[in-house]
């Protein structure tokens, strides 16, 4: 799963991209549901929140839910089946 950081500037530019709706506004920043990110496997060759954030280095990849390919095309599989 990716990680939006705190350089996140509110724009809402990423979560309507969401493939997986996995986007939403948190407390005081946009927020990634890392059970329903797929990095966009099964959708696009990048994540398109990463190609539509203007701000550099924003989204990265979750140190906590570091996932193989096979993983995230299992979890494509389980929301889209
Ligand atoms: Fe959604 Fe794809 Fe970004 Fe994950 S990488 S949050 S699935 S747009
Ligand atoms: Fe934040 Fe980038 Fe999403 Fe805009 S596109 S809300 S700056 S993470």
């Amino acid at each position: 799963a990716l990680l939006i950081t705190q350089r996140c500037i509110n724009c809402d530019m990423c979560e309507p991209e969401c493939p997986n709706q996995a986007i939403s506004l948190g407390d005081a920043i946009y927020q990634i549901d890392s059970d329903r990110c797929t990095e966009c496997v099964g959708h696009y060759d990048v994540p398109t929140c990463l190609s539509v954030c203007p701000i550099d280095n924003t989204i990265i990849p979750d140190p906590q839910h570091p996932e193989s390919r096979e993983a995230l095309w299992e979890k494509f599989v389980e929301l889209h089946h």
